[in-house]
C-alpha cells in the first residue's frame, strides 16, 4: 500500500499529539509487550518509552493488579469490545504520585482507565490500547463532600455538648427496640437519670461549671456501657440509655456502677472541684406498654420515685424505692 507524504505529515502530527496529550497511552500487543508508552506514561512512571519498549508490561511495572489487568485484556481481545473502569471502582492502576498542587491531600493519582481493542484491517484484534485519565481533582472533591457529608450526618444524630445520641436519635432506637421486643420477646430495658439538685450547681458555680459536670456526666455513663448499649442525652440534664438483652437485675447492675461512679468521681472546673449525684429510673420492657412511649414514661415514673426517695439511688418501676 503506497502512503504519500500529507500522510506522512498527518501520522507524525497525530503521533506528536498522542505524546504530548495529558492523558495516558499504552499500547500492548498479545503477549503484554509494550508498543507505545506515551510522554505522560513517562513522565509519571520515571519509565522511558525506549526502556520500556517491547518489554512485558507485568515485568516492567510489577506492582500492577496482574490477575485483575490480564483477565480485563483477555475479554476486551476476546469480545472485541472496549471497557471502562472508574476510580470509584479502582481508584488507579499505575501507582503514580499525585502531582496535582491544589488536591495534594491524595497521595495518589486517581484514574479512570479504558481499554480499547486495536483491529487490523482484518478485523481481528492485534493490539490493546490502555489510556489513563488522571481524576484526581474530581476524586478529590467527591471524597471530600462525602466526607462532609458524613460528619453533617455525625452532627445531626448528637448532641454537642456531650457527643451522645441526641433526643430524637435516642427516641427513635426505643422505638426500634421496643417493635424488635413486640417480634422477639428477648429482656430489654430503658433508664433515664437526672443529675441531683442540678440548679444549685448552675447557681453556685455557673452555668459553664454546670456544662462540664453534664460532660463529666457522659463521659461516666459512655465508659460504664457496653457496645451494644446506646446512651443519649435526653434534655438538659437527663440522660436515657437502652440496654438490649439486659433484664432487670442487669440493669440494676450496670446502673448501680454508674451511680457509684459518679458520686465517687470529682469534677475539676475552674471555679471548685464539683462533687454530684444522679437518681437513676430503669423500666424492663414487658407487655403492658403499648408503646415506647409508654415504656418511656415508666422509666420516668421510677426516675421520679428514686428523687422521692431522697435521691443518688437506683429504681426499677414496680418496686419501692430502697
Ligand atoms: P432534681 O434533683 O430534682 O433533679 O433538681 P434539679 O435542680 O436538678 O432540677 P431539674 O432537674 O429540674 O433542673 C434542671 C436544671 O438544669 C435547670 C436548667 O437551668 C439546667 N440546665 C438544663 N440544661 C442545661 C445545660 O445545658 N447546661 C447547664 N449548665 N444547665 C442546664
Ligand atoms: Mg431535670
Ligand atoms: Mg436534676
Amino acid at each position: 500500500m503506497a502512503i504519500n507524504e500529507n500522510e506522512v505529515h498527518a501520522f507524525h502530527w497525530l503521533v506528536d499529539m498522542l505524546e504530548s496529550v495529558e492523558v495516558g497511552l499504552v499500547v500492548l500487543d498479545l503477549d503484554y509487550r509494550v508498543q507505545v508508552w506515551n510522554g505522560f506514561m513517562e513522565n509519571h512512571s520515571g519509565i522511558s518509552a525506549s526502556r520500556i519498549r517491547d518489554k512485558v508490561l507485568f515485568d516492567a511495572v510489577p506492582d500492577l493488579p496482574k490477575h485483575w489487568l490480564s483477565r480485563k485484556i483477555e475479554s476486551v481481545a476476546l469480545l472485541n469490545t472496549r471497557t471502562f473502569t472508574s476510580w470509584e471502582q479502582r481508584p488507579y492502576l499505575f501507582r503514580f504520585r499525585n502531582t496535582r498542587p491544589i488536591t495534594g491531600t491524595e497521595e495518589f493519582m486517581f484514574q479512570n482507565l479504558t481499554i480499547s481493542p486495536l483491529s487490523g484491517s482484518d478485523g481481528d484484534v492485534q493490539k490493546i490500547c490502555l489510556m489513563i485519565y488522571d481524576v484526581t481533582d474530581v476524586a478529590t472533591g467527591r471524597i471530600a463532600l462525602q466526607k462532609a457529608n458524613e460528619q453533617l450526618e455525625r452532627l445531626s444524630m448528637t448532641d454537642r455538648l456531650t457527643g451522645m445520641l441526641n433526643r430524637g436519635t435516642w427516641e427513635n432506637l426505643i422505638d426500634a427496640e421496643f417493635e424488635r421486643y413486640r417480634r422477639y420477646g428477648q429482656d430489654t430495658s430503658i433508664v433515664m437519670f437526672d443529675i441531683d439538685h442540678f440548679k444549685k450547681v448552675n447557681d453556685t458555680y455557673g452555668h459553664l461549671a454546670g456544662d462540664e459536670v453534664i460532660k463529666h456526666t457522659a463521659k461516666v455513663t459512655l465508659g460504664s456501657l457496653r457496645q451494644s448499649d446506646q446512651a443519649g442525652r435526653y434534655g438538659g440534664e437527663e440522660f436515657g440509655i437502652i440496654l438490649p438483652e439486659t433484664d432487670t437485675d442487669g440493669a440494676k447492675t450496670i446502673c448501680e456502677r454508674i451511680r457509684a461512679n459518679i458520686e465517687t468521681s470529682i469534677v475539676k472546673t475552674s471555679v471548685a472541684d464539683i462533687q454530684y449525684t444522679v437518681s437513676i429510673g430503669i423500666s424492663t420492657l414487658t407487655d403492658g406498654p403499648e408503646n415506647y412511649m409508654q415504656w418511656l414514661q415508666q422509666a420516668d415514673e421510677a426516675l421520679y420515685s428514686a428523687k422521692e426517695g431522697g435521691r443518688n439511688r437506683v429504681v426499677a418501676h414496680g418496686q419501692a424505692s430502697r
